[in-house]
């Protein structure tokens, strides 16, 4: 930093701490300014020139120090100078000083910050040479941000001064005529019934309804911008396009008929999308299959002699083909065109906002439409690693298609789907080796469960290779390897297949987005706002497309909203609501999550208490020789409000569901406990974990009180004892069983 930004920062840093030390910032109270009122008010009568150029440069200074006080002055200045005045005033001072703070952070930071974060900025700087302006006029109309911040941060990017200076002004005006006319009217009040006045509480009402219809004017302005270059057709073929035919898809069109609205659902592929053909459905069959293997495995435990099994891969696979095809007709194009769904095989393409190209194998149509829901998918994410590619790895879209099982089996990555996978197939034979570069696998999940399932899947003879990173894939002698590397040192894996699961990546391109100019976000998936809206109000999106979870409960739950928005938003729009998201792994141990767990809640800075019951005392559990797990329960410190539940053990997934209606509904951890769980169950845990939890909350003071209480009660000792224990229950908020433990 050059020596005349550092004396800039040094004499800045003391005039905020000079304030602040001082507390001149009562002097930026309401209640000081009314007790100066007649003072200022008899300067004002005498000296009208002066007493707006002092106030003219405290505003200016209180703005570019960007100290608090700004919004108090502009009420003041109503009530000094009057509506015209006084907005004249207050506009160019509040002009004048945020010009100045955007100046000073410019000068003192702007070249630091482009430099340490340029590449990241790229996009930012990108936007404001576009659209700068429009976002500033947007950030001063609906004050969003305090505009301290907003000054501050425009002078890290390239927008230019006088641009800088010019719409501030604008942006501003409509704001500062609210508060000054608010102003006029405190200058009135003398007595509580000047409170009620009809001209103040107008005054105020206005205060209030302004940045709502500030919000509005900018979402006006914004959707004219966006649809300027498009015309709009005369009429509409349909009031809502679906493109894709997954699980959003299904259920956006599902909700479209059954609303008697026009709709067509266009699928490039099939009708079902992943979930039936390549994800939940093909997955949770083989799941079965080898879940099934490694029971009769454990059949010893159970009191067996033996129990052999035989089977042949190729057979396995078919069946879980079986299963597909069972369900295919629930998605199917006869089912769907029997509610009401006009539904086309072909590939879609967004020509304008208003009408989508559909190319079929009889040719191309055009539709036109009033909305647009994109449901378009995902898709695997194969990284760019060497060698890789060319060796066409599995994926969860292709590995459906073997007949023969691999003999040495690599599983590229830990997440949900690699771990579910990596585990079927050593159970079904294949000498498999999970690689996770993460530290461990289920990342996402707490330490514990994590390491519950690396032990699970050790004890199956999965060789784990967590911390490893894949650096290539080479092909010697016609030997498969990948080498992977820890710590330095790289390691060799010699493999038949290689299944990548590495995440999967949205499908964002080839169908219109970039035509229209859709924005893509940095997780390059579809920007959507809390209403699903993409950059064009009337153009929607639901899904694996859209983010920001990618399983199909949550496609659908999008799909309803996008439906409905679409359908119903001129009325009435609502925010998608992901509040309460649930999720399971279905490994052995299956893994449940809603809500938060302790690893998020730190990130989150959200205090907690934890509260564990182990399954492993569990009679259900004990007698179906599956006593092991966990569930763990988040709670809000000292109330039973709760906060997120992990389950880690059988049928975890279907465990899950009382917690998810719980924290759906509000309902704590009390009327849980108060609800009559059948027995023998799993699905007692849940009351047993809310047991553990009423337990934990019993303080020292109060177990010492029922003690002396029952005492009395047999005659063993006195009234004076009870009483006694009294104030010591009052103040006692120590616990008797500390929960597991605490931020
Ligand atoms: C192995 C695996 C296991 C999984 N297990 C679970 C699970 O247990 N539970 C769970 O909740 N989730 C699971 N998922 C995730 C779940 O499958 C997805 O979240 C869900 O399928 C997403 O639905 P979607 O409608 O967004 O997308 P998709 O199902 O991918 O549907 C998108 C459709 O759009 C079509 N399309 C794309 N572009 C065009 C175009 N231009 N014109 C016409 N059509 C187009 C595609 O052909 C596709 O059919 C799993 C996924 C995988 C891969």
């Amino acid at each position: 930093m050059t020596k005349s930004r550092i004396l800039i920062v040094a004499v800045l840093v003391a005039l905020v701490i000079a304030f602040f030390a001082f507390d001149l910032g009562h002097f930026f109270t309401l209640a000081y300014f009314k007790s100066q009122q007649a003072v200022i008010d008899d300067y004002h009568g005498s000296h009208p020139a002066q007493t707006a150029a002092i106030f003219f440069a405290i505003y200016v200074a209180v703005t570019a120090l960007s100290i608090p006080g700004a919004a108090v002055m502009t009420l003041a200045a109503g009530a000094i100078f009057g509506l015209a005045w006084g907005t004249v005033i207050v506009s160019f001072a509040s002009s004048l000083g945020a010009t100045l703070a955007f100046l000073v952070s410019r000068f003192v930071l702007r070249e630091a910050v482009q430099h340490r974060f340029g590449g990241q900025l790229a996009g930012i700087n990108a936007g404001i040479a576009r659209d700068g302006p429009f976002y500033l006029f947007t950030l001063r109309l609906v004050p969003a941000f305090p505009f301290f911040v907003i000054n501050l941060a425009m002078g890290l990017t390239p927008l230019r001064t006088w641009t800088f200076y010019w719409v501030s002004q604008l942006g501003m005006l409509a704001g500062t005529l609210v508060y000054v006319n608010a102003g006029t009217e405190i200058a009135k009040i003398d007595s509580l019934r000047g409170i009620l006045s009809p001209a103040l509480l107008v005054s105020f009402t206005l205060l209030g309804i302004f940045p709502l219809v500030a919000k509005r004017i900018v979402a006006t302005v914004k959707s004219r911008r966006i649809y300027a270059k498009w015309t709009k057709p005369a009429h509409f073929d349909r009031n809502v396009i679906v493109i894709g035919a997954g699980s959003a898809g299904l259920v956006t069109a599902y909700i479209a008929a059954a609303v008697k609205a026009k709709v067509t659902l266009i699928e490039k592929h099939r009708l079902g999308g992943d979930c039936l053909y390549t994800g939940c459905v093909p997955s949770k069959a083989l799941i079965r299959s080898a879940k099934f293997l490694a029971h009769a495995r454990r059949a010893r435990e159970l009191g067996m002699t033996s129990a052999e099994v035989k089977f042949d891969f190729a057979q396995v696979m078919e069946r879980v083909q079986r299963v597909v095809t069972t369900i295919e007709p629930h998605d199917s194009i006869e089912r769907y065109t029997k509610l009401g769904v006009d539904c086309i095989i072909g590939d879609a393409k967004i020509m304008s906002p208003w009408s989508v190209e559909i190319a079929t194998a009889a040719g191309a149509r055009t539709l036109t439409t009033k909305n647009i829901v994109i449901a378009a998918g995902a898709r695997p994410f194969i990284p760019p690693i060497p060698g890789l590619a060319e060796i066409n790895p599995l994926t969860s879209d292709s590995v459906w298609s073997l007949r023969k099982l691999p003999a040495r089996l690599v599983v590229l990555g830990g997440g949900p789907i690699g771990c579910e996978l990596a585990q079927c197939f050593a159970r079904l034979g294949s000498q498999v080796t999970q690689v996770e570069m993460a530290p461990r696998l289920l990342v996402r999940e707490d330490l514990e469960i994590s390491e519950t399932v690396i032990r699970q899947f050790r004890a199956e003879s999965i060789s784990v290779l967590i911390g490893h990173k894949a650096r290539k894939v080479v092909v010697e002698n016609g030997e498969k390897i990948l080498v992977v590397e820890t710590a330095g040192n790289e390691t060799r894996i010699p493999f038949d297949e290689l299944l990548c699961a590495v995440g999967r990546v949205a499908n964002t391109a080839g169908y219109g987005l970039e035509n229209l100019g859709i924005p893509i976000t940095q997780t390059r998936t579809v920007e959507l706002n809390e209403y699903l809206q993409t950059a064009y109000p009337n153009i929607y999106a639901a899904g694996d497309v859209a983010g920001p979870y990618q399983f199909t409960h949550t496609a659908s739950h999008m799909a309803w909203y996008a439906a409905v928005n679409a359908l119903f938003g001129r009325f009435k729009r609502f925010k998608v609501d992901y509040t309460v998201v649930p999720w399971a792994t279905f490994t052995e141990p299956e893994v449940a999550r809603v809500g938060l767990n302790e690893q998020e809640a730190r990130e989150k800075s959200v205090a907690y208490e934890v509260v564990k019951y182990d399954l492993g005392e569990l009679d259900r559990a004990i007698a179906d020789e599956d006593a092991h797990g966990l569930v763990k329960v988040l709670t809000a410190p000292g109330s039973d409000r709760i906060l997120g539940a992990t389950i880690i053990g059988e049928h975890a997934g279907d465990l899950l569901a009382e917690f998810v209606l719980a924290m759906k509904h509000g309902l704590g951890l009390n009327k849980i406990l108060g609800t009559i769980h059948t027995y023998p169950t799993l699905a007692e845990s849940a009351k047993y974990a809310a047991g553990a939890w009423k337990r934990a909350q019993v303080t020292q003071g109060q177990v010492d009180f029922l003690a002396a209480f029952n005492a009395y009660m047999r005659e063993d000792a006195g009234l004076g004892s009870v009483m006694g224990r009294l104030p010591g229950l009052l103040r006692d908020k120590r616990r008797a069983y500390a929960p597991g433990s605490k931020t």
